[in-house]
C-alpha cells in the first residue's frame, strides 16, 4: 500500500529564507511503519550553522527590544496558525514517526496551546525593585533575554518538543537557531512556514538540518550563541554540557527517564490498571515519561495482572494513520532493536513473559517496525530493563512488599524525571510523593505534561524546567542596576 503522492525537499530556513544547503545534499526521511521515503531533508553541516548563527545574532537586538505586546501578537498568531494547520502538522508527525493519528492531532493541540501560554507570559516578565542599605541609593533588577539561542530536539514529540523551545524563547526576546533530528524534520519545517506567516522577523528563528555532531559542535563553540537548550537522551545531554562549560554557555537540558509507577494495595484497581495501560503504551511506549517499571505490591499482583493483561491485550498495532489503532511501530530500526534486546536478556535471566514478546505481522505493512505490547513480570534489578530507558512497548512488572522498599527501588537509578503513584491512602500520598527523587510525581494521575506545570527532571534526567509560571526564566538574565542619587 503506497501513501506518498510527492516527495518533498526541506531545504534550511535562514535569515527569512529556503535555501539549499551548501552541501547540495539531502537525505531520506522515512516512514517507520512503511518503509517508504516520504520526503528529503538538507543535509546541512558546519557552514550551513555558521549563516544561521549569524542571523540569529544581527536579529536579536531588534528582536530583544521589541515591546512584550509584539511579540505575544505574533506568538498569538502562531498559536492560531498552527491550529488551522492541524490536520496537515498532525499527518507529518504521525508519518515521520509512527504514532496514532489522533496523538499527533494532541500533540498539535498541546503544541498551540503551549505557544499562547508563553504569548501570554511575554508580558509578564516583570523586574523587582529592592529596598537599598542607605539612603541615597536605589537597587532594581531589570530581567533581559540571554541572547541568541541553539534548541537541539528528539524526535517523539517532533512537534512538541520544538514549540517548548522555541515559544518560550521567542517570548523573552531571544532568537533561536533550530536542529531538530534527522527522522523527524518535517513539522519543525511547517512550524518555520507558520512562524514566517506569524511575522517572526528574518534571523529570529533559523532551521538548520543534518549532520548532527557537525552541528552542535558549531553551535558550543560559536560565542555568540549565549544558550543551549537541549531534549534528548541523557549520553548525548552530558556530551553537550561538557562542550557547553568551555564557555559557561547557560544550559537547560531535559533528558532521560526511568520513571517508576507504584500501585499500593489500596489502589483503585481498575484506575491503576486503565492509567497504566494508557501512560506506557502512549507513543508506543516512546515517551520520556512512560514508566520503565511497574512496582504492584505483592497482595495484589494477580488481580493486577489479570486485568492489566486484558486491557493490553485489547491494544491495536498498526499504522498510525490508519485510524482505530492505538500503539504505531517503533520509530526507527535501531529503536526496534534495543526493544528486542531488552526482552531477551529479561527472559534470559528469569523474567516471565504475560503477553505479547514479538514483532507482528501488521497486514500492509511487512516492512514496519512493530513490536507487540508486551507485559513481563517477575522482573529483578540485574536486567537491562531495570537500569536503562526501553522506549519501547514493554511493561516490566516487579512486586513489593513495603512502602519503604518501593520507595528505596524505586529511587535507585541516577533517573529522576516522572514518578507515579496510585493509592486512596492520602497520608501515604503525601509521603511517597515527597519521599521520591523525582521532578515530577502523579497522584493517581498521569497527565504530567501541562502548559501550566514545570516540567523536567532531577539527576541525570536534567536540569531546569519547561512551563509553568516560571518557564520563561530559563531564558532570561537578571540584571541589578544600582544608582547613587
Ligand atoms: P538523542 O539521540 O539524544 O537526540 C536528540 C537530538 O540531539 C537530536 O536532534 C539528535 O540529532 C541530536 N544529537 C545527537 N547527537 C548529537 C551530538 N553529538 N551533538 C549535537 N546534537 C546531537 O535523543 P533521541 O533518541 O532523539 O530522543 C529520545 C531521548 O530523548 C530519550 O532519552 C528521551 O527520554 C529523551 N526525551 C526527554 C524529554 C524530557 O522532557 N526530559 C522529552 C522527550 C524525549 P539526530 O536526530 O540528527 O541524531
Amino acid at each position: 500500500m503506497s501513501l506518498i503522492t510527492k516527495i518533498e525537499n526541506y531545504k534550511l530556513y535562514i535569515n527569512g529564507e529556503w535555501i539549499e544547503p551548501i552541501s547540495g545534499e539531502y537525505f531520506d526521511v522515512v516512514n517507520p511503519a512503511s518503509g517508504e521515503v516520504v520526503s528529503k531533508a538538507a543535509a546541512g553541516d558546519e557552514r550551513d550553522t555558521k549563516k544561521a548563527i549569524e542571523a540569529s545574532y544581527h536579529a536579536f537586538p531588534e528582536w530583544s527590544t521589541k515591546p512584550a505586546a509584539e511579540r505575544a501578537r505574533i506568538l498569538r498568531r502562531l498559536s492560531q496558525l498552527l491550529l488551522e494547520n492541524e490536520a496537515d502538522i498532525a499527518r507529518t508527525i504521525s508519518l515521520e514517526v509512527g504514532k496514532p493519528i489522533q496523538q499527533a492531532i494532541i500533540e498539535v493541540k498541546g503544541s498551540a496551546e503551549y505557544t499562547l501560554w508563553n504569548a501570554e507570559e511575554a508580558r509578564r516578565i516583570y523586574g523587582e525593585t529592592i529596598p537599598a542599605p542607605i539612603r541615597n541609593k536605589r537597587l532594581k533588577v531589570i530581567r533581559q533575554p540571554v541572547g541568541p539561542v541553539a534548541a537541539i530536539t528528539p524526535w517523539n514529540f517532533p512537534l512538541s518538543m520544538v514549540i517548548r523551545k522555541i515559544a518560550p524563547a521567542l517570548a523573552a526576546g531571544c532568537t533561536v537557531v533550530l536542529k531538530p533530528a534527522e527522522l523527524t524534520p518535517g513539522s519543525a519545517v511547517q512550524v518555520c512556514q507558520l512562524a514566517k506567516q506569524a511575522g517572526v522577523p528574518a534571523g529570529v528563528l533559523n532551521l538548520v538540518t543534518g549532520n548532527p555532531v557537525k552541528i552542535g559542535e558549531t553551535l558550543l563553540s560559536d560565542k555568540r550563541i549565549r544558550k543551549i537548550t537541549f531534549t534528548g537522551s541523557t549520553p548525548v545531554g552530558k556530551q553537550l554540557l561538557k562542550q557547553a562549560a568551555d564557555q559557561v554557555k547557560r544550559v537547560s537540558m531535559e533528558l532521560g527517564g526511568h520513571a517508576p509507577l507504584i500501585v499500593f494495595e489500596d489502589a483503585d484497581l481498575e484506575q491503576a490498571v486503565a492509567s497504566a495501560t494508557q501512560v506506557k503504551f502512549y507513543n508506543s511506549g516512546q515517551t520520556c515519561i512512560c514508566p520503565n517499571r511497574i512496582y504492584v505490591q505483592s497482595s495484589i499482583k494477580e488481580s493486577f495482572l489479570v486485568l492489566f493483561k486484558e486491557r493490553v491485550g485489547a491494544l491495536k498495532v498498526g499504522n498510525g494513520l490508519d485510524g482505530n489503532v492505538d500503539v504505531g511501530p517503533l520509530t526507527s530500526k535501531n529503536a526496534l532493536e534495543k526493544v528486542k534486546s531488552h526482552v531477551e536478556d529479561a527472559l534470559g535471566k528469569g523474567a516471565t513473559l504475560i503477553i505479547g514478546g514479538k514483532e507482528p505481522v501488521v497486514e500492509g505493512y511487512k516492512e514496519g517496525y512493530f513490536y507487540s505490547p508486551t507485559i513481563l513480570c517477575d522482573i529483578n534489578e540485574s536486567m537491562l530493563i531495570s537500569n536503562e530507558e526501553t522506549f519501547g512497548p514493554v511493561a516490566s512488572i516487579t512486586t513489593f512488599d513495603s512502602e519503604d522498599e518501593v520507595v528505596e527501588k524505586a529511587n535507585n537509578t541516577d533517573y529522576g524525571l516522572a514518578a507515579y503513584i496510585f493509592t486512596k491512602d492520602l497520608s501515604r500520598s503525601v509521603r511517597v510523593s515527597e519521599a521520591l527523587e523525582y521532578g515530577m510525581v502523579g497522584i493517581n494521575d498521569i497527565g504530567l505534561a501541562v502548559v501550566e506545570g514545570p516540567f523536567g527532571g532531577v539527576k541525570e534526567s536534567g536540569m531546569g524546567r519547561e512551563g509553568g509560571p516560571n518557564g520563561l526564566n530559563d531564558f532570561l538574565e537578571s540584571k541589578l542596576i544600582s544608582t547613587l542619587i
